[in-house]
């Protein structure tokens, strides 16, 4: 994620609003920054409100099965078994995802109508046990009509986030699950989040971490990625742009349906989708595909120069693969919404940009997540600087090798330019939440984003270059597909470069005080 723009609130409003998402950001202002411009490290620390001003909280919104529930079909569940837990174990979010399944693919269909801001549909869900439970959870805000087990009519409970299916699984056991749902996705509120961004003629599907609950039911946390198909029906006036390559469209009366399939697993965050009337272009470049959009409801003016833009993503893609190693994605793209959404998110296979937050260090930004965050996804929320600091540490090292200036004078002058009160050493990068609660104003603080680009500048300084690359190499080739933590990290740092780096990372990632201007600290 890349905050575009930010809008100071006063506090005490904030927690009457439920926003889309927060950045404790003051980080920097990425509208209309270029390549090879250096930026001065802005300390304050502002807050963006997002946009929906709603005081829905995860109420309860149903009970028990509505028509489609018939029989009960608990008789493979003795009570015996312990029901699957409700969440996944992450200890800042302790309802996302469910323990016990693990979600194998979704195939959603969801029609959404632009006047009323209604969505309905019906997701169908793989689902492999992991343990003999009696029950399960998934993810989902919405109302939930009925729920089939391999065809069969079941038993659920709704409350809030959490969607109880009563019925057990064996470990190993592989079910289809059919959930269908209709409501107003702008109604609800998760931790703090109220992810519905729409207009009366657009609507993109984009945040982090929580965004698939709003729209399709989830094993909603990183550590489950899933293969996913997604079909969008809206009035066949409207394009739909979704992860992947577009299968078809087909029309039916005045709605039709577009389906997009993303060939690689991911998480459910990480898939959107858009519909609007957008531009499109496509093409292959190094033999993968592409595909970008942009929102015909943005000013004509600033148009092409946002179509100019996205269509360097292949030509940014081959330069973070001569980094990084091979892309890790079948097809690449990005999409530029009309609708403020305050950040980009970097969407698998297409990264979303928000209007005037489209630029090249944006674009070097959401697609370097592509490898950090996507492919090698977050272990638990608090390892979010491998994401966030490793995108923000590529856009320094894009500068760098683009005649900008150096990322050892970008540590060096965020380093002197920050004292040893300043927010930036206000926090630990490695556990940026004081505490084990909902924390998304944290995760995306500006420290998250800056100090961890420092510590892998830091580290490249302390291991040498040479090291360095071979450690983001071996990450990312060994954890393709999977996640990866901050003590993973710090270990493989070790092994490659054959140093006791314990110091080292206490300094930067696990401390709030402001490392000491050492060479083992990777400053000297
Ligand atoms: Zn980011």
């Amino acid at each position: 994620m890349a905050p575009s723009f930010r809008v100071e609130v006063d506090q005490s409003i904030v927690s009457h609003l439920s926003y889309s998402t927060i950045d404790g950001g003051g980080r920097r202002d990425t509208v209309g920054y270029l390549a090879g411009v250096p930026r001065p490290r802005l300390s304050a620390a502002t807050v963006v409100a997002g946009l929906a001003l709603t005081l829905t909280v995860g109420l309860t919104v149903g009970w028990v099965g509505g028509a489609d529930a018939g029989p009960a079909a608990d008789r493979t569940s003795p009570s015996s078994r312990p029901a699957g837990s409700a969440g996944i174990g992450d200890p800042y979010f302790p309802h996302d995802g469910n323990g016990g399944i693990d979600v194998v693919s979704y195939d959603v269909h969801d029609r959404y109508g632009f006047q009323r801001r209604r969505l309905s549909g019906w997701t169908e869900l793989r689902i492999r046990g992991t343990a003999e439970i009696s029950r399960f959870n998934l993810d989902l805000l919405l109302p939930v009509r009925g729920v089939r087990v391999d065809g069969h009519a079941v038993r659920f409970s709704h409350r809030g986030h959490e969607l109880t299916i009563r019925r057990g699984l064996h470990r190993g056991e592989v079910v289809t699950v059919l959930v269908r749902y209709a409501g107003e996705p702008s109604r609800y509120s998760y931790a703090g989040e109220s992810n519905w961004l729409a207009s009366a003629d657009e609507v993109v599907s984009m945040n982090q971490p929580h965004m698939a609950p709003w729209w399709f039911p989830a094993n909603d946390h990183p550590l489950d990625k899933a293969r996913i198909r997604v079909s969008i029906t809206v009035p066949q006036q409207y394009d739909v742009v979704s992860n992947g390559r577009r299968l078809h469209r087909k029309a039916h009366g005045s709605w039709a349906t577009t389906t997009w399939r993303a060939d690689e697993p991911m998480v459910p965050y990480l898939a959107f989708f858009a519909a609007g009337h957008f531009q499109i272009d496509h093409g292959v470049s190094d033999g993968r595909r592409w595909l970008v959009a942009v929102s015909q409801a943005l000013p004509t003016a600033t148009r092409p120069e946002a179509m100019r833009l996205l269509r360097e993503t292949p030509i940014i893609t081959r330069w973070l693969e001569t980094q990084l190693g091979d892309y890790p994605f079948s097809t690449v793209g990005g999409l530029v919404t009309s609708l403020d959404a305050g950040f980009a998110l970097e969407n698998q296979t297409r990264p979303t940009y928000a209007p005037g937050g489209v630029n090249r260090t944006t674009l070097v930004h959401e697609l370097a997540h592509q490898w950090f965050g996507d492919s090698v996804a977050v272990h638990h929320w608090s390892d979010i600087w491998l994401n966030e600091g490793a995108a923000t540490f590529m856009e320094w090292r894009y500068d760098e090798t683009h005649g900008g200036t150096t990322a050892a004078r970008m540590l060096r002058e965020s380093y002197d330019g920050a004292d040893a009160d300043d927010a930036l050493w206000d926090g630990r990068v490695a556990s940026p939440c004081p505490s084990h609660r909902s924390c998304v104003d944290r995760i995306f603080a500006d420290f998250v984003y800056q100090r961890g680009a420092m510590t892998l500048q830091a580290l490249r300084q302390r291991i040498g270059g040479a090291d360095f690359a071979r450690l983001l190499r071996r990450w990312l080739v060994e954890r393709e597909g999977g996640n990866g933590s901050t003590a993973q990290f710090e270990s493989l740092a070790e092994k490659v470069s054959g140093e006791d780096l314990g110091g080292f990372f206490a300094a930067w990632l696990h401390s709030s005080s402001k490392p000491a201007d050492t060479a083992a600290n990777g400053l000297g």
